[in-house]
């Protein structure tokens, strides 16, 4: 049996798929860029950040950390050629929340002692502040040892209240 999710996914799938145009859109972003930003579902970054399909990769997970998406920005950097990055970060972000040890406390609660062995050098990467948090991911995207100077890096801030961004660096 299917659930109200899949019926839900399948049908709008379909709607979607009826319409659809653009299956000529070639591999690499258009427009040679990438977006880190949060899994926030009230993030809507097509359309709160002027991205037209195919023209961007957008890279999501909790917290849009930096360190979190590094595979994929290599890979969108060395094997896509993308040459800028705008990481965003959000008010109202869920890993202001917590630190690593009430996540690790949670994961010992509801997965038992094994899951949190098997986990033993995982950082949640939680933050305490928004705009040190965006300032330290730029760095490392910037600066780090695994950074290309010649790739534009920008932090942001967006405010799930209003809809608007706001540069950090
Ligand atoms: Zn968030």
């Amino acid at each position: 049996m299917a659930t109200e999710i899949q019926k839900n996914f399948k049908e709008k799938n379909a709607q979607y798929a009826s319409q659809f145009t653009q299956g000529h859109l070639a591999l690499p972003p258009a427009k040679k860029y990438l977006i880190v930003t949060c899994m926030d579902a009230r993030i809507d970054p097509s359309a709160a950040f002027g991205v037209d399909l195919g023209d961007a990769h957008i890279i999501r997970n909790a917290g849009a950390s930096a360190r979190d998406a590094l595979r994929s920005v290599l890979v969108s950097q060395l094997l896509l050629g993308t040459r800028e990055v705008l990481l965003v970060k959000h008010t109202g972000c869920g890993m202001l929340t917590f630190s690593n040890a009430d996540a690790r406390s949670l994961l010992a609660q509801s997965r038992g002692a094994a899951a949190l062995d098997a986990v033993r050098d995982l950082d949640f990467l939680p933050f305490g502040d928004l705009d040190d948090a965006v300032r330290e991911d730029v760095r490392f995207l910037k600066e780090g040892e695994l950074a290309d100077r010649g790739i534009a890096v920008t932090g942001w801030v967006y405010d799930v209240q209003t809809g608007g961004v706001r540069q950090v660096v």
